[in-house]
């Protein structure tokens, strides 16, 4: 009786670690976190100062001995010790805000595909001491697809791109695992990087990260527009050192991000290429879903249709896939099982 109380007492919660934006999912609650994985630290006495929102704010703005960064590179961790501390900052908000969580939770999260054992180990082992009782990992792509409500159990092939702010995740997806996938290091962030280095070739002009990136969402593509559309990008000039502003428009971002789009889309190519024909059939019926933030970039769907001349869809609310993924593991992790990367999962007591 009071075991059963206790279990209904649902203490699960589903983590997406990106490069960009970290995500948390409470159990039968949904999405109550979703920051930038920012952390700003006072390198002086090693304090914490900031996370998430409030941190992102501070980068380029801080004195020499603040440091805000990025706990984590191309989609694994870089630096252990922030990265902990920044899981442990949310997962602590979490438990906070319920009693059930008076007990360490349970945890669903995500890693990116093609990792090496000792990241993914790094992972766990971070979501463990941020305080996790349980940590169970699932491969980024297949919690998009999930997220995505693609039937990945069926004998069929399912191909989902993972376009984030430090990796692209190209997976196809048959019988709850991965039968093709490869990841690159071009997403969002190296987008970002193509502007200002656009900006300094072209205009002799520097822009800080944040502005490089307002500018690809604001006017960025990957396909011509309609109706070409015009920014202004503030920064320093080069060679009089004193604050410009310069007019670009459409083309000249779409220019900028070129080459990169093309790399992103040539690996959405050769993975078709790899895969067994019988799969290829199957997505050619069902079309190559894209989720994560970069999958925004307009007309970024267009061009992968015309590349791969395969239907093409962005799934909804792109940025939430993968931690609404690891959402419906939690709900349900005994069917799912077989869809968990570690193999430590065990019967929770009755
Ligand atoms: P991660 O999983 O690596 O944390 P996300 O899936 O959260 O990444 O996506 C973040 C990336 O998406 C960032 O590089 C951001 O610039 C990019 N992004 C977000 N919105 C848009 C948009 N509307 N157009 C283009 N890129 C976008
Ligand atoms: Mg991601």
């Amino acid at each position: 009786m009071l075991n059963n109380f206790f279990s209904s007492l649902s203490r699960d919660i589903g983590i997406d670690l990106g490069t960009a934006n970290t995500l948390v999912y409470v159990k039968g609650r949904g999405i109550v976190i979703n920051e930038p994985s920012v952390v700003a630290v006072n390198q002086k006495t090693g304090q914490i100062l900031a996370v998430g929102d409030e941190a992102k704010k501070m980068v380029g703005r801080t004195p020499a001995h603040i440091v805000a960064s990025r706990p984590l590179v191309e989609g694994v961790i870089s630096d252990f010790e922030v990265a902990e501390q920044m899981l442990r900052y949310f997962i602590n908000q979490v438990r906070k805000q319920s009693l059930k969580f008076l007990s360490r939770p349970r945890v669903v999260i995500g890693v990116p595909s093609g990792v090496t054992e000792v990241e993914k180990r790094a992972v766990e082992d971070a979501t463990r001491s941020a305080g996790a009782k349980d940590v169970y990992l699932i491969e980024e792509p297949m919690a998009a697809a999930i997220g995505s409500r693609l039937p990945i159990q069926e004998a069929a092939g399912n191909m989902v791109v993972d376009i984030g702010g430090g990796t692209t995740e190209v997976a196809i997806i048959s019988l709850g695992g991965v039968v093709v996938c490869r990841s690159l290091r071009i997403a969002g962030d190296k987008l970002n990087e193509d502007i200002i280095l656009y900006a300094r070739d072209e205009f002799k002009l520097l822009l800080g990260e944040k502005t490089a990136e307002d500018i690809k969402i604001a006017i960025g593509s990957a396909f011509a527009l309609e109706d070409k559309v015009e920014t202004s990008m503030r920064g320093r000039d080069l060679i009089t050192g004193l604050p410009k502003e310069v007019i670009v428009n459409s083309d000249h971002i779409r220019e900028a991000m070129k080459r990169s789009v093309k790399t992103l889309v040539n690996a959405v190519r050769s993975t078709i290429e790899e895969a067994p024909p019988e799969l290829v059939a199957d997505i050619m019926g069902r079309g190559i879903i894209l989720a994560g933030g970069g999958s925004l970039l307009r007309g970024l769907d267009r061009l992968v249709a015309q590349e791969t001349q395969m239907p093409v869809k962005i799934t909804e609310d792109p940025l939430t896939a993968v931690v609404r993924g690891c959402g419906i593991v939690l709900e349900d992790v005994d069917a799912l099982k077989n869809v968990l990367v570690s193999t430590q999962y065990q019967e929770p007591p009755r």
